[in-house]
């Protein structure tokens, strides 16, 4: 332990190495719940590229375990610590260092907010389309290392899709370039897409070019309130299946439109059994959002209210991304899941999803980023209740098996982690998983990055 501590202490500024453990013991873990994570030893903030290198250089020379972090916003403990690791931390390489208008990419350093890129570029008339709920707050580091999607996903697409090119540091302290910031380019293997959604177990990014689009003009929204989650599911087949091309198409089932009311108060219809939220970014939004509402309504919404204005279609969106924060308010804990069917299953598994609430007699909230056919089933339990956290535990692995058997995936864009890493080998089968553990190996033989996540 001293001699990692000195050694670390040897290439980086004494600010950016803390020992102290009630700070690093807040670094132990990410959002979510009942994920177990160790207590770090150090943590370490590094604001180049080379003290970067130097900690893994260290780390390999010592063999210690490298649990990097983001913001920890992560929803699958795969920013955990492990007992004894060096953590991480790339807040503080948050620096754009580049936006070029004509190439359309930006440069950009691990550390930067979600948030921030974006309104950066927005003044230069440009967009980052990738938008999680928690882009206040995550980083681009975090979102490459899930491979994070969000809101307008169902229009532009996942992180994978922007991620052009990516300096990594490997385990070993060298510096890796991949990919490219030309508009094409298909040489050699496709490394960038490999660290995209790699949790942290294949490198350090240290540094992104990341794809941008032209700003769209601003979106408009409508809500469409169903008398059932079957129905609003019918909707978003025809709407897909119609060639409509909405910038986001979310639901919210009635308990979480109860949840967000309750936690925000923001006047949503009590009685309802689904609400779509639908917006479009095109040139004639009211049009457009016109002859989706008539979907709606021809799969049976009892009510389709358009936004006024941009501001009124913000807040519609507001309460889309209160939609998490409002659940975990419901009981004293919730298991989050995030499993992705294809669009036309998405009736059958909210189907699924109530029948196995009413199996284990749990409150179970689903929203989801509908149109890309993502759920978010919120399992609430009462922690103190050992029967009732068996039960959450059990109806959250019967999610995961509704999902696969229904074409689908465990993680749309949460990741593996280790809350679902029991998982990861019944979706890939073991010839996927033999492979992976390949690629593994030739990134980090020593087994050091993010050790315990994925498999
Ligand atoms: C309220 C709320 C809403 C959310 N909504 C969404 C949503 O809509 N869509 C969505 O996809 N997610 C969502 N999330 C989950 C989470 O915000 C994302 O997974 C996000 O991408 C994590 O970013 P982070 O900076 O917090 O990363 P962290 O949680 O710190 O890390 C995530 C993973 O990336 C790795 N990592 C971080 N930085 C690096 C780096 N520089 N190099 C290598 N590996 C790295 C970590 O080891 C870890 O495996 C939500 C979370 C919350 C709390």
């Amino acid at each position: 332990m001293g001699d990692l501590i000195e050694q670390l202490r040897a290439g980086l500024p004494g600010e950016a190495v803390i020992t102290d453990p009630d700070v690093t013991t807040s670094y132990g873990h990410d959002m979510a719940g009942f994920c177990p994570s160790g207590a770090p030893a150090v943590v370490v903030l590094p604001r180049t590229v080379e003290q970067v290198q130097h900690i893994m250089r260290t780390a390999t020379a010592l063999q210690v375990p490298v649990v990097p972090q983001g913001a920890r916003t992560g929803l699958s403990g795969a920013a955990n610590a492990s007992d004894g690791c060096i953590v991480l931390s790339l807040t503080r390489m948050d620096r754009i260092l580049e936006i070029d208008p004509v190439n359309r990419i930006a440069v950009v350093e691990p550390g930067v907010v979600n948030a921030v890129l974006s309104r950066a570029v927005g003044e230069l008339g440009l967009c980052y389309p990738p938008d999680p709920s928690s882009w206040e707050q995550c980083t681009i580091g975090g979102n490459i290392g899930t491979g994070s999607g969000g809101l307008c996903c169902v229009k532009y697409g996942v992180t994978a899709e922007y991620v052009l090119g990516l300096e990594v540091v490997l385990a070993d302290g060298r510096l890796l370039k991949t990919g490219r910031r030309t508009a094409k380019g298909v040489a050699g293997y496709d490394l960038t897409r490999l660290f995209v959604g790699s949790e942290g177990s294949l490198g350090i990014v240290v540094r992104a070019v990341l794809a941008l689009k032209p700003a769209p003009p601003e979106q408009l929204a409508l809500v469409a309130e169903f008398p059932s989650a079957a129905a609003a599911c019918e909707a978003v087949c025809a709407i897909m299946a119609g060639g409509h091309a909405p910038s986001l198409l979310e639901l919210m089932d009635g308990t979480t439109v109860r949840a967000v009311n309750k936690m925000a108060r923001m006047g949503l219809p009590e009685s309802t059994e689904a609400l779509l939220l639908a917006a479009f970014d095109s040139h004639d939004p009211a049009a457009d959002l016109a002859a989706l509402g008539k979907v709606c309504t021809a799969a049976g919404a009892t009510q389709v209210v358009p936004a006024e204005d941009t501001a009124e279609s913000e807040l519609l969106l507001q309460a889309r991304r209160l939609a998490l924060p409002a659940l975990e308010l419901v009981s004293t804990a919730t298991m989050i899941d995030d499993v992705c069917v294809p669009r036309s299953a998405l009736g059958a598994m909210l189907e699924g999803v109530a029948a196995i609430a009413a199996k284990f007699d749990l409150t179970i909230g689903v929203c989801a980023h509908a149109g890309d056919g993502n759920t978010h089933p919120v399992v609430c339990f009462d922690v103190g209740d050992p029967d009732e956290s068996r039960r959450a535990r059990e109806s959250f692995d019967e999610i995961m098996a509704l999902g696969l058997a229904l074409g689908g995936t465990i993680t749309g864009e949460h990741g593996v982690g280790v809350l679902k890493k029991e998982w990861l080998a019944r979706e890939l089968g073991p010839v996927g998983v033999e492979l992976q553990r390949g690629v593994k190996q030739v990134f980090d033989p020593l087994g050091l990055l993010n050790p315990g996540k994925l498999f």
